[in-house]
């Protein structure tokens, strides 16, 4: 059987969230919206409308460990005997939520939000954009969880066997579920209408970036890793399902590519700084909402420092950057 969409509110600038439910021969859910009583609601009508309500659910499958997709996990468990299946770099943020939010509001306030230049009021607006996001998950107890590989592995749900593909980039910690048989893709944040952000995590081994693991590069490696693979259908986790992902593969590449190019033009012209350069290439954003911007706009930077393109300093403890002559 094919996925069947059910959309759930949440409080955040993407809109709604896609969850995705298989009826049979059991009835599984792919994902489960934030920790709201509107989107506990609004999952309820979604499986009341299949015959279904929570106690029924066997397995939830977690793509990764973004709020709005594992979000009302733990209270699912709390109302059922469902299974919640993560992949290993998941596992850690299911359970261990409030520490893994303090870890990574400790790294934006202390490190990387200081190192850009960023104005107070905007690194605030930063900070309690993350705080008010902690609010809307809980954790899941550690034996209910069960874990999946996170590439090249397969997961039996709806009938069929789904390979799951790891596609770091929006996260580092995304898996995909691909249908050989009816091509058909549950894409998570990996493939969407609007180009996913690149969102920056805390480094792992204590560096002040995560070198060797940056987003929008390993982002655009794991568009061409999707782009080979036969996908009739793609089921992403916002918005409508769509076909053809090749073009849409193609035309994000092209503008991140030329976002890229006019990133190395800026900085050419002495835009130094991540501020600098956020506030030319994304004045249109109000101030307030311009992580995604930030999002973006160190992803093009670690696009041309992976090229050589750029070289970085820590001047007066703030990132700058100059091209390579
Ligand atoms: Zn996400």
């Amino acid at each position: 059987m094919h996925p069947i969409r059910i959309e759930l509110p949440t409080e955040f600038p993407v809109g709604p969230v896609n969850v995705y439910l298989f009826t049979h021969p059991q009835p599984v859910l792919i994902d489960t919206g934030v920790r709201t009583d509107s989107s506990w609601k609004a999952l309820l009508a979604g499986l009341a409308a299949h015959g279904l309500q929570i106690a029924d659910l066997a397995k939830v499958i977690i793509t990764h460990p973004h709020v709005d997709h594992f979000g009302q996990a733990a209270r699912i468990a709390a109302h059922s005997d469902a299974e919640i299946w993560v992949s290993p770099l998941g596992e850690e943020w299911l359970v261990d939520t409030a520490i893994s939010w303090q870890k990574r509001i400790n790294y934006y306030r202390d490190i990387f939000l200081p190192k850009m230049a960023m104005p107070v009021e905007m690194q605030n607006a930063v900070l309690n954009f993350m705080r008010f996001s902690r609010e809307t998950a809980d954790p899941v107890p550690a034996s209910r969880l069960h874990i999946f590989p996170i590439d090249g592995g397969t997961l039996t749900f709806g009938g069929a066997e789904w390979q799951t593909v790891h596609t770091p980039g929006h996260a580092s910690h995304q898996t995909c579920f691909y249908q050989a048989e009816t091509g058909d893709f549950l894409a998570a944040d990996m493939l969407l209408e609007k180009t996913p952000t690149p969102v920056i995590e805390r480094p792992a081994n204590g560096a002040l970036r995560a070198r060797h693991d940056p987003s929008l590069p390993r982002f655009m490696e794991s568009l061409t890793a999707v782009e080979s693979l036969n996908i009739n259908r793609i089921y992403p986790g916002h918005g409508e399902p769509f076909d053809d992902h090749r073009t849409l593969i193609s035309r994000q590449r092209r503008r991140i590519l030329r976002r890229k190019a006019k990133t190395l033009t800026l900085i050419e012209r002495g835009f130094d700084t991540v501020s600098k350069l956020v506030n030319e290439m994304y004045s249109h954003y109000p101030s307030t909402y311009r992580l995604v911007g930030l999002w973006m706009q160190v992803g093009y930077l670690d696009l041309l420092l992976e090229d050589a393109l750029i070289h970085e300093d820590i001047v007066d403890g703030i990132w700058r950057y100059r091209a390579v002559k």
